[in-house]
């Protein structure tokens, strides 16, 4: 399992410093909030469909993870240009 730097359960709403792409972290992080396990352990926005973790809430650990990885081939991808080679 890879190390990310933020607590799983309880990631910040802001993109953690590490993070590579802050549109991908944010989304993530609104799905993560929205789906939220009840009382009951169902998931308060996919009940009575899905027990939690629910599809919701895995795919916002997914995307929060991936905003820190940048996979080659990537449609996120993002180039780092150096700054000797930035147009001015
Ligand atoms: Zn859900």
């Amino acid at each position: 399992m890879t190390v990310l730097p933020y607590n799983r359960t309880n990631p910040p709403l802001d993109p953690p410093a590490q993070c590579r792409n802050r549109l991908m972290w944010q989304v993530s992080r609104r799905l993560f909030g929205d789906h939220q396990p009840g009382p009951d352990g169902w998931c308060q926005v996919c009940r009575p469909y899905q027990y939690y973790p629910c599809v919701g809430r895995q795919l916002a650990d997914i995307g929060m993870e991936a905003a820190h990885l940048v996979p080659d081939g990537s449609p996120w991808r993002l180039i780092n240009v150096s700054p000797r080679n930035q147009r001015r």
